[in-house]
């Protein structure tokens, strides 16, 4: 792999998410070796998926090049690779690139879209879990546009305007949101051929309400707002198959849809390697102590969403959400430069922030610690902290100008069929 070798320690990082690359800026330049793998040179702000998915930003915005984020990390290196397996007894990783030494291994590869075992459902859904399958679905919404335009019967034009999209969790909300913006504000303008009220937007949702992990407050505040839109709202909803048009549902109803959209859920995206106990099979998380070092392992650690931490507040291990790998990643740098000095570590305690979601224009639901609202100043709350948390001055710019633009116009002017999507 062409690492060099030193007398510092060497720490090797899989997975350039929120909790690898904090961890990463917290060793830099330090008296340790860092060597960040991903399987892609980019980092993904994956809370903003949904909008390249939606035409409204480019994928350019919410990526960033993880070599730009260590280059001037002097002790530190990246590598594209896909890692495949640990070898614990020999301190080893194996990757499609080669072999390589850890003294220290960190896993921070976070989740993968979680089917359940549908296997009909995955070949046939969209997952938005990563930039390309963002751009596939802005791809698949625009081609279906383009078809409904010309379509024959009315059943067939129905079918590529009806858009489904299951999990009415954060991610399943804000984009039924942005497709309804694309419906109400796009469509009437762009395709005068089509009739905006022969679209319709479901979003199905397995539990009694929306947005199930944020108060009652925000689900019905969410849900209203979704109304309005005019997205219709399915609770106690759950898909049982689907042929890639027709969508059955445990109700056994079924209707007719050329997309559906799969944001039901996520699990843990282990590397194999580590003995069953290291792993909390439910979840296929990694299961750590308050140090975030693996069970049964001295020198392997998980930070992030792989990561399952039972603690008295949080039984079940942290939310899957981006804060606690933020944290994460900041405390173990911190402690992994303890554990090279023989200090002793500072156990994890995470600091919850509240948690928000946007429905679409002047429209969100905030839920903080002692204080829950929505509205236009949640909107207002909900973009700034987004802004800021982007990786990168030039995104931050580019997003800001683009939200100014669309915000101003009525647009989403990302509008463009790049790479073709088939089925
Ligand atoms: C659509 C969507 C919307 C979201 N919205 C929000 C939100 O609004 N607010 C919020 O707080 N959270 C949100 N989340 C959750 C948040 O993005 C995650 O909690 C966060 O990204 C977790 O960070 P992580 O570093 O653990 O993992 P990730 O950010 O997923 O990073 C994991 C990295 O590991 C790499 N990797 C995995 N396996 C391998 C391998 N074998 N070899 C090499 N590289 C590998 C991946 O390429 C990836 O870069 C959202 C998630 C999604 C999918």
């Amino acid at each position: 792999m062409n690492i060099p070798q030193t007398n510092f320690q060497r720490v090797v990082i899989i997975g350039g998410g929120f909790a690898g690359i904090n961890l990463a800026k917290t060793l830099a330049n330090k008296t340790i070796q860092v060597v960040l793998l991903d399987q892609h040179n980019y980092h993904t702000f994956q809370p903003l998926l949904y909008q390249v998915s939606s035409s409204g930003l480019e994928p350019d915005s919410i990526a960033y090049p993880l070599r730009k984020i260590i280059k001037k990390h002097k002790t530190s290196f990246f590598r594209l690779t896909e890692v495949q397996e640990i070898i614990p007894d020999k301190k080893e990783i194996i990757t499609d690139i080669g072999i390589l030494k850890y003294d220290y291994l960190v896993l921070a590869t976070g989740t993968k879209t979680n089917f359940f075992g549908n296997e009909e459902i995955k070949n046939n859904s969209m997952p938005m879990k990563s930039v390309p399958q963002a751009l596939n679905i802005r791809s698949l919404i625009l081609q279906n546009f383009e078809k409904a335009a010309v379509a024959d019967s009315i059943e067939e034009r129905e079918a590529y305007l009806n858009f489904v999209i299951v999990g009415a969790g954060p991610t399943g909300v804000e984009l039924a949101g942005a497709i309804a913006e694309l419906k109400n504000y796009v469509l009437p303008r762009d395709y005068r051929d089509l009739n905006p009220s022969d679209m319709n937007i479901h979003l199905l949702e397995g539990a009694s309400r929306v947005l199930p992990p944020m108060s009652e407050h925000a689900s019905l505040k969410a849900e209203k707002f979704l109304k309005d839109l005019g997205v219709q709202v399915h609770c106690n909803t759950f898909v049982k198959t689907y042929d890639g048009t027709n969508v059955t549902t445990n109700s056994g109803s079924v209707m007719q849809s050329e997309t559906l959209i799969w944001a039901a859920g996520v699990t843990g995206a282990p590397v194999k390697g580590l003995k069953a106990e290291a792993l909390i099979e439910k979840a296929n998380r990694y299961n750590v102590d308050q140090y975030n070092q693996v069970k049964g392992y001295d020198s392997i650690f998980a930070i992030g969403d792989i990561a399952l931490m039972e603690t008295e507040a949080f039984p079940k291990g942290h939310p899957q959400v981006a804060q606690p790998a933020i944290q994460q990643g900041k405390l173990l740098g911190e402690n992994l430069l303890r554990l090279t000095q023989k200090k002793p570590l500072k156990p994890f305690v995470y600091n919850d922030k509240g948690s928000m979601a946007t429905i679409g224009r002047n429209k969100a639901v905030v839920d903080l610690k002692h204080y829950k609202f929505g509205g236009f100043f949640a909107w207002f709350i909900w973009m700034f902290v987004h802004l800021m948390s982007l990786v990168g001055f030039r995104n931050r710019v580019v997003v800001l100008f683009n939200w100014t633009y669309n915000y101003v116009n009525f647009d989403k002017a990302a509008r463009l069929i790049i790479r073709p999507f088939k089925k």
